[in-house]
């Protein structure tokens, strides 16, 4: 979502006389898009700011440092206070002012703009795209579930869709101008809702996905209490919605999630993931997990592992648990001691690492249509590209053959936990 967001501020600069240059050392502002759903990813920005200061800022007074996205909007004014070389803290809903913000500091004063919004979607704002087949594509802003953990919906604010239309038109142009793969955005994409319509996620993501056979459709995130039986159907039905689901589990214990406010059981879940695995078969599911929230015992980090084991996820995004200020879990006791955190995110790591390794050693003998995305970093005679389940799968490209943006069918014959290898049966 940052990254789409990024583009969308770049789009907003460049209409306004800015370019973006390739090193900060040319630049006369840099700006930060910062997350803050951990604390890690808020310290490293503070250890960038006085990076940024120390090399640009003492060497040049008028340098420019803007913090934007959910850390400005967390921080607000204090930001300024707190690091005395920022210039400009931008919240995610306030980027149309950017160029006045910035002009403000170019002038001297310090400018600071957090107010969210229940309506602005930069709808009418097409992403400043890099180069590439994949794009992003953000269809709703913000989020109503106020997961007991969580800081989005204090960063992002309310839920709101953009209209259906012009998320056609827009997808119908990117394709024109070559995309081949459009990734849906939404921190619950379920909720989705088209004002003008009513129309819900299923009925957006088909019309998207009739844009040509050769568009594959990707989206994420869905909160598994809106996960819809038509939505599972749609994903099965078009062959170009690609068949990995990512659905955010967090624990396998009922009292946690209780406490974590999902508003789901376990039964639920897994009654989801069986509807997915009978309806749509050989399709991928991922997951986020977070080990030691407040309160957590040994028996509900056991049905954490019970459940990763019962599911057999592809792959998940797994966490540590950080308190997070102005949460409703940061009024509990961040009880479970730091190394016992450590130790319980190894156990599920490494569970899931040995899970991840024995679904992509099925994956030998078979053959999956890849998307030819790019050469490979390490052997420049091999490329890479992703199978419908978002597996990377590395093949053997000597003459250049295949081009980016090409379907081929690739015959898998060795993988680790992470990757695929095999060779081009077939070009498409
Ligand atoms: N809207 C998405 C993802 C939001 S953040 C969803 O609901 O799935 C991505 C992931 O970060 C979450 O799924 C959760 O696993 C993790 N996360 C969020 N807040 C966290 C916190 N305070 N500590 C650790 N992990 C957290
Ligand atoms: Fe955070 Fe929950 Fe919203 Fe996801 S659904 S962004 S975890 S509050």
């Amino acid at each position: 979502m940052n990254f789409n967001d990024t583009e969308i501020v770049a789009s907003i600069m460049k209409n306004s006389g800015w370019e973006i240059v390739a090193t900060p050392e040319e630049a006369t502002a840099v700006l930060l898009n910062t997350c803050s759903v951990r604390e890690n990813a808020e310290s490293r920005v503070i250890r960038r700011l006085k990076q940024y200061n120390h090399k640009f800022k003492k060497l040049n007074k008028r340098y420019i440092i803007g913090i934007i996205g959910c850390m400005a909007e967390r921080f607000n004014q204090h930001l300024v206070d707190l690091e005395n070389s920022v210039n400009v803290v931008i919240g995610p809903d306030e980027y149309r002012r950017m160029p006045a913000l910035l002009d403000q500091a170019l002038s001297g004063n310090k400018a600071v703009a957090v107010e969210l919004s229940t309506v602005e979607t930069y709808d009418d704002i097409i992403p400043l795209r890099t180069e590439g087949i994949s794009a992003w594509l953000s269809i709703m802003r913000g989020c109503n579930n106020f997961c007991s953990y969580c800081v989005v919906p204090y960063t992002r604010g309310r839920e709101r869709s953009r209209p259906m239309q012009s998320l056609i038109e827009e997808t119908r142009q990117l394709f024109h101008k070559g995309f081949r793969e459009v990734t849906l955005l939404g921190q619950n994409v379920n909720s989705y809702k088209d004002e003008e319509t009513g129309s819900t996620f299923d009925i957006l993501i088909s019309k998207i996905a009739e844009i040509s056979p050769l568009l594959r459709v990707r989206f994420t995130t869905s909160h598994p209490r809106d996960m819809s039986d038509k939505l599972i159907q749609a994903i099965a039905q078009y062959p170009n919605i690609c068949k990995h689901i990512h659905l955010p589990v967090q624990s396998g214990s009922n009292r946690i999630l209780k406490k974590m406010n999902r508003r789901y059981t376990v039964e639920h879940y897994l009654s989801i993931i069986d509807k997915i695995k009978s309806t749509i078969p050989n399709s991928a599911i991922t997951t986020d997990i977070i080990a030691g929230y407040p309160s957590e015992t040994e028996e509900d980090h056991q049905q954490t592992l019970e459940l990763l084991k019962q599911v057999r996820f592809s792959g998940a995004f797994m966490f540590k648990y950080s308190p997070r200020e102005g949460t409703r879990a940061f009024d509990e006791p961040d009880d479970v001691p730091e190394e016992t955190k450590i130790r319980r995110l190894n156990e599920i790591i490494n569970l899931q690492n040995s899970i991840s390794k024995e679904l992509n050693q099925l994956e030998k003998g078979r053959v999956l249509e890849v998307l030819v995305e790019a050469p490979s970093k390490k052997k420049q005679q091999e490329w890479m590209g992703r199978s419908s389940s978002n597996k990377v799968v590395i093949f053997p490209n000597p003459q250049g053959i295949y081009k980016t943006g090409d379907y081929v069918d690739v015959l898998i014959k060795k993988s680790t936990s992470a990757t695929l290898f095999g060779e081009v049966v077939e070009k498409k």
